[in-house]
């Protein structure tokens, strides 16, 4: 359903991302891999809408994410209200929670659908309590964010992602920022969602042991390339390149 066709992505002179072509399928899971600054954040935030390729074509369900046709069936630059279309179909779990912190869980949870997808208040209470549920935190609905560990403040943020039912999932490195005795939890939340929802899911992570729990591909990049591509028992059991190995390595 996601599909990259010759990405390109710079930041003035710096090139990001040197041409990437990567597909994820209906209800796969792809854990993208790599060493920090090797551009796997700005991959997620491309089809995320928060950054747009220099070059090539990113789809979703075949219909471009940053272009769009135009009466005579061309490719034009997309406009405001293309993208907010597109960006309904992805949902984003990033490091650094970002919950409103002047609403309650359960007020963070229902604020999109209510808004964006113009749910009823009452639908919306009713899907976001049973998303709530999910991450394990149906006692925590009139709380703020400030009073929640930042285990609990990353389950309130998936459960946000998941109440708008995506396409599919993003999670940035989103166990980075946690206590490592919060990591766990956090995990093991997404790994139950994982196995339950069909909905396609892109994993940034460091937890390789969490990649190779959860994924159905992993996708090791360095550089702004895909080195790398496989099941996870072949990326991690038997590495190609001398670059993932000795990137593996370093998890020993
Ligand atoms: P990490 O694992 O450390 O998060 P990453 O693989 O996710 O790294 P990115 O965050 O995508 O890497 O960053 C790739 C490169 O792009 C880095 O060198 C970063 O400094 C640069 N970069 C990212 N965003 C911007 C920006 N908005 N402006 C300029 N440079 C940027």
């Amino acid at each position: 359903i996601v599909r990259y066709e010759n990405v390109t992505k710079s930041f003035g002179d710096l090139e990001v991302i040197k041409g990437i072509d990567l597909t994820i399928h209906a209800g796969e899971k792809l854990a993208l891999i790599g060493p920090s600054g090797s551009g796997k954040t700005t991959l997620g935030r491309m089809l995320m809408t928060l950054e747009e390729p220099t070059s090539g074509m990113i789809t979703i369900d075949g219909e471009p994410l940053w272009h769009m046709n135009n009466r005579r069936g061309q490719l034009v630059r997309a406009n405001e209200k293309h993208l907010h279309r597109m960006r309904e179909k992805v949902g984003m779990v990033f490091q650094h929670f970002n919950l409103f912190p002047h609403l309650t869980v359960l007020r963070n949870v229902t604020l999109a659908p209510t808004t964006v997808l113009k749910m009823s208040k009452e639908e919306a209470h009713e899907r976001a309590v049973t998303m709530l549920r999910k991450v394990g935190l149906e006692s925590k609905l009139d709380v703020y964010p400030a009073q929640l560990s930042g285990g609990q403040k990353q389950r309130v943020a998936i459960a946000r992602a998941l109440v708008m039912q995506p396409k599919v999932l993003v999670f940035d490195e989103v166990t980075s920022a946690l206590d490592p005795e919060l990591v766990g939890e956090v995990l093991e939340v997404i790994k139950e969602i994982a196995q339950e929802t069909d909905t396609a899911m892109m994993l940034i992570t460091h937890e390789m042991d969490f990649a190779k729990d959860i994924a159905d591909t992993v996708v090791f990049g360095a550089e702004g390339r895909i080195v790398e591509q496989g099941c996870p028992t072949e990326l991690f059991d038997n590495p190609k390149s001398e670059r993932l190995r000795s990137f593996l390595s370093r998890f020993l």
